[in-house]
Protein backbone atom coordinates (compact mmCIF):
# COMPACT_ATOMS: atom_id res chain seq x y z
CA UNK A 1 0.00 0.00 0.00
CA UNK A 2 1.31 3.35 -0.90
CA UNK A 3 0.42 6.59 0.70
CA UNK A 4 0.24 9.61 -1.49
CA UNK A 5 -1.14 13.56 -0.22
CA UNK A 6 -3.42 15.02 -2.40
CA UNK A 7 -3.47 19.50 -1.93
CA UNK A 8 -6.13 20.44 -4.19
CA UNK A 9 -6.43 24.51 -4.14
CA UNK A 10 -6.59 27.55 -6.93
CA UNK A 11 -2.91 28.20 -6.49
CA UNK A 12 -3.36 31.82 -7.53
CA UNK A 13 -0.59 32.11 -6.93
CA UNK A 14 0.91 29.30 -5.73
CA UNK A 15 3.29 30.27 -2.56
CA UNK A 16 5.54 29.43 0.63
CA UNK A 17 2.30 28.40 3.07
CA UNK A 18 1.51 25.59 0.34
CA UNK A 19 4.77 24.13 -0.25
CA UNK A 20 5.71 24.17 3.79
CA UNK A 21 2.08 22.51 4.10
CA UNK A 22 3.24 20.04 1.63
CA UNK A 23 6.45 19.80 2.80
CA UNK A 24 5.41 19.15 6.91
CA UNK A 25 2.43 16.34 5.71
CA UNK A 26 4.80 14.65 3.66
CA UNK A 27 7.65 14.04 6.55
CA UNK A 28 4.92 13.70 8.89
CA UNK A 29 2.94 11.21 7.29
CA UNK A 30 5.65 9.90 5.56
CA UNK A 31 3.78 10.02 2.11
CA UNK A 32 5.38 8.99 -1.45
CA UNK A 33 4.50 12.05 -2.94
CA UNK A 34 2.46 14.75 -2.92
CA UNK A 35 0.26 16.05 -5.64
CA UNK A 36 -0.90 19.47 -5.84
CA UNK A 37 -4.41 19.46 -8.33
CA UNK A 38 -5.05 23.07 -9.52
CA UNK A 39 -8.72 23.56 -9.37
CA UNK A 40 -10.54 24.41 -12.86
CA UNK A 41 -11.79 27.94 -13.15
CA UNK A 42 -14.93 28.37 -11.49
CA UNK A 43 -17.66 29.11 -13.76
CA UNK A 44 -19.52 31.75 -12.17
CA UNK A 45 -16.56 33.43 -10.57
CA UNK A 46 -15.53 37.33 -12.51
CA UNK A 47 -12.06 37.41 -10.64
CA UNK A 48 -8.92 39.16 -11.23
CA UNK A 49 -6.91 36.10 -11.47
CA UNK A 50 -4.52 34.11 -13.52
CA UNK A 51 -6.41 31.48 -15.89
CA UNK A 52 -5.92 27.68 -15.51
CA UNK A 53 -2.82 27.24 -17.62
CA UNK A 54 -1.45 30.20 -15.64
CA UNK A 55 -2.15 28.42 -12.37
CA UNK A 56 -0.65 25.08 -13.71
CA UNK A 57 2.61 26.42 -15.10
CA UNK A 58 2.80 28.30 -11.54
CA UNK A 59 2.26 25.18 -9.22
CA UNK A 60 4.88 23.39 -11.90
CA UNK A 61 7.67 25.93 -11.66
CA UNK A 62 6.80 25.84 -7.75
CA UNK A 63 7.81 22.51 -7.16
CA UNK A 64 10.16 21.52 -10.11
CA UNK A 65 13.13 21.25 -8.20
CA UNK A 66 10.84 18.73 -5.22
CA UNK A 67 10.93 14.77 -6.63
CA UNK A 68 8.31 14.11 -4.62
CA UNK A 69 6.13 17.38 -5.47
CA UNK A 70 3.97 16.48 -8.71
CA UNK A 71 1.31 19.11 -10.69
CA UNK A 72 -1.87 16.78 -11.83
CA UNK A 73 -3.58 18.78 -14.88
CA UNK A 74 -6.74 16.63 -13.83
CA UNK A 75 -9.08 19.60 -12.98
CA UNK A 76 -8.12 21.97 -14.89
CA UNK A 77 -8.16 20.20 -18.40
CA UNK A 78 -11.94 19.37 -17.70
CA UNK A 79 -14.46 21.23 -19.66
CA UNK A 80 -17.05 21.22 -17.05
CA UNK A 81 -17.09 21.94 -12.95
CA UNK A 82 -14.91 19.19 -11.59
CA UNK A 83 -15.28 18.12 -8.23
CA UNK A 84 -12.43 16.82 -5.62
CA UNK A 85 -14.86 13.83 -4.85
CA UNK A 86 -14.86 13.34 -9.40
CA UNK A 87 -10.78 13.39 -9.10
CA UNK A 88 -10.46 11.39 -6.09
CA UNK A 89 -12.57 8.87 -7.46
CA UNK A 90 -10.76 8.85 -10.72
CA UNK A 91 -7.49 8.71 -9.03
CA UNK A 92 -8.63 5.73 -6.77
CA UNK A 93 -9.43 4.06 -9.86
CA UNK A 94 -5.89 5.02 -11.57
CA UNK A 95 -3.91 3.90 -8.10
CA UNK A 96 -5.96 0.85 -6.64
CA UNK A 97 -3.29 0.08 -3.75
CA UNK A 98 -2.70 3.86 -2.89
CA UNK A 99 -4.23 5.64 0.38
CA UNK A 100 -4.78 9.27 -0.02
CA UNK A 101 -4.64 11.61 2.65
CA UNK A 102 -6.37 14.83 1.11
CA UNK A 103 -4.63 17.70 2.78
CA UNK A 104 -6.47 21.21 3.61
CA UNK A 105 -5.48 24.27 5.97
CA UNK A 106 -8.35 24.64 9.07
CA UNK A 107 -9.67 27.47 7.13
CA UNK A 108 -11.00 25.23 3.69
CA UNK A 109 -11.81 22.40 6.37
CA UNK A 110 -14.48 23.62 8.26
CA UNK A 111 -16.37 24.72 4.81
CA UNK A 112 -16.47 20.73 4.03
CA UNK A 113 -19.72 20.23 4.34
CA UNK A 114 -20.53 23.36 1.36
CA UNK A 115 -18.36 20.97 -0.72
CA UNK A 116 -20.18 19.02 -3.46
CA UNK A 117 -20.80 15.17 -2.14
CA UNK A 118 -18.97 15.67 1.37
CA UNK A 119 -19.66 12.19 2.61
CA UNK A 120 -18.61 10.04 -0.55
CA UNK A 121 -15.33 12.06 -0.94
CA UNK A 122 -14.33 11.42 3.11
CA UNK A 123 -15.09 7.92 2.04
CA UNK A 124 -12.55 8.33 -0.62
CA UNK A 125 -9.65 9.95 1.14
CA UNK A 126 -8.61 10.73 4.73
CA UNK A 127 -8.63 14.45 5.76
CA UNK A 128 -5.33 16.30 7.32
CA UNK A 129 -6.20 19.45 8.52
CA UNK A 130 -2.97 21.82 9.25
CA UNK A 131 -3.12 24.76 11.16
CA UNK A 132 -3.24 28.45 9.59
CA UNK A 133 -2.94 31.84 10.98
CA UNK A 134 -6.17 33.35 11.69
CA UNK A 135 -8.10 29.89 12.04
CA UNK A 136 -6.56 28.55 15.43
CA UNK A 137 -9.09 27.01 18.17
CA UNK A 138 -10.84 25.22 15.39
CA UNK A 139 -10.97 21.59 17.09
CA UNK A 140 -14.12 21.69 18.06
CA UNK A 141 -15.66 22.64 14.88
CA UNK A 142 -14.04 20.71 12.95
CA UNK A 143 -14.96 17.58 14.93
CA UNK A 144 -18.40 18.82 14.54
CA UNK A 145 -17.55 18.87 10.90
CA UNK A 146 -16.17 15.13 10.84
CA UNK A 147 -19.44 13.71 12.95
CA UNK A 148 -21.72 15.61 10.74
CA UNK A 149 -19.72 14.16 7.74
CA UNK A 150 -19.80 10.51 9.06
CA UNK A 151 -15.56 10.78 8.49
CA UNK A 152 -12.55 11.25 9.97
CA UNK A 153 -10.25 14.38 10.34
CA UNK A 154 -6.87 14.50 11.71
CA UNK A 155 -5.06 18.04 12.63
CA UNK A 156 -1.84 18.50 12.98
CA UNK A 157 -0.40 21.53 14.49
CA UNK A 158 2.74 22.77 11.81
CA UNK A 159 5.05 25.89 11.87
CA UNK A 160 2.73 28.52 10.15
CA UNK A 161 3.15 31.13 7.41
CA UNK A 162 0.62 34.39 7.48
CA UNK A 163 0.80 34.04 3.50
CA UNK A 164 -2.16 34.26 1.35
CA UNK A 165 -2.38 33.95 -2.63
CA UNK A 166 -5.31 36.86 -1.98
CA UNK A 167 -2.76 38.85 -0.36
CA UNK A 168 -0.27 38.42 -2.56
CA UNK A 169 -2.58 39.35 -5.36
CA UNK A 170 -3.18 42.73 -3.45
CA UNK A 171 0.47 43.55 -3.30
CA UNK A 172 1.71 42.94 -6.62
CA UNK A 173 -1.66 45.07 -7.90
CA UNK A 174 -0.58 48.01 -5.79
CA UNK A 175 2.98 47.64 -6.47
CA UNK A 176 4.45 46.01 -3.27
CA UNK A 177 6.93 43.30 -3.19
CA UNK A 178 5.95 39.76 -2.19
CA UNK A 179 9.27 38.68 -2.29
CA UNK A 180 10.22 35.51 -0.26
CA UNK A 181 6.46 34.63 -0.28
CA UNK A 182 6.28 32.72 -2.99
CA UNK A 183 9.51 30.88 -5.16
CA UNK A 184 11.16 33.33 -7.07
CA UNK A 185 10.71 31.21 -10.33
CA UNK A 186 7.12 32.34 -9.65
CA UNK A 187 7.51 35.60 -9.13
CA UNK A 188 9.45 36.37 -12.12
CA UNK A 189 6.29 34.36 -14.17
CA UNK A 190 3.63 36.77 -12.71
CA UNK A 191 5.82 40.27 -13.89
CA UNK A 192 6.90 38.77 -17.02
CA UNK A 193 3.41 37.72 -18.09
CA UNK A 194 1.74 40.62 -16.03
CA UNK A 195 -0.62 38.73 -13.63
CA UNK A 196 -2.66 40.45 -11.06
CA UNK A 197 -2.10 43.70 -12.26
P1 LIG B 1 -6.78 32.59 -1.60
O1 LIG B 1 -6.36 33.71 -0.70
O2 LIG B 1 -6.92 32.98 -3.04
O3 LIG B 1 -7.97 31.81 -1.08
P2 LIG B 1 -4.97 30.69 -0.42
O4 LIG B 1 -3.69 31.27 0.03
O5 LIG B 1 -6.03 30.43 0.61
O6 LIG B 1 -5.55 31.57 -1.62
P3 LIG B 1 -5.74 28.30 -1.76
O7 LIG B 1 -5.32 27.91 -3.15
O8 LIG B 1 -7.10 28.81 -1.54
O9 LIG B 1 -4.65 29.36 -1.22
O10 LIG B 1 -5.45 27.11 -0.75
C1 LIG B 1 -5.26 25.78 -1.06
C2 LIG B 1 -5.13 25.01 0.26
O11 LIG B 1 -3.95 25.42 0.95
C3 LIG B 1 -6.29 25.25 1.22
O12 LIG B 1 -6.58 24.02 1.86
C4 LIG B 1 -5.73 26.25 2.22
O13 LIG B 1 -6.34 26.14 3.49
C5 LIG B 1 -4.27 25.83 2.28
N1 LIG B 1 -3.37 26.95 2.62
C6 LIG B 1 -3.11 28.02 1.86
N2 LIG B 1 -2.23 28.84 2.46
C7 LIG B 1 -1.94 28.29 3.65
C8 LIG B 1 -1.09 28.67 4.75
N3 LIG B 1 -0.39 29.81 4.74
N4 LIG B 1 -1.03 27.83 5.81
C9 LIG B 1 -1.76 26.67 5.83
N5 LIG B 1 -2.56 26.26 4.84
C10 LIG B 1 -2.67 27.05 3.76
MG1 LIG C 1 -8.07 30.04 0.08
Amino acid sequence: MKNVGIMGGTFDPIHLGHLVVANEVLNIYNLEKIIFVPAGNPPHKTRMGANSAERYMMANLATMSNDRFTVSDFEITKDSKCYSVDTLREFRKLYPETEFYFITGTDAVIELPNWHEPEELMKLCKFIAVSRPGTQNLEQRIQEVAEKLNGHIEILKIPMLQISSTDIRERIKNGMSAKYMLPESVERYIYKNNLYR
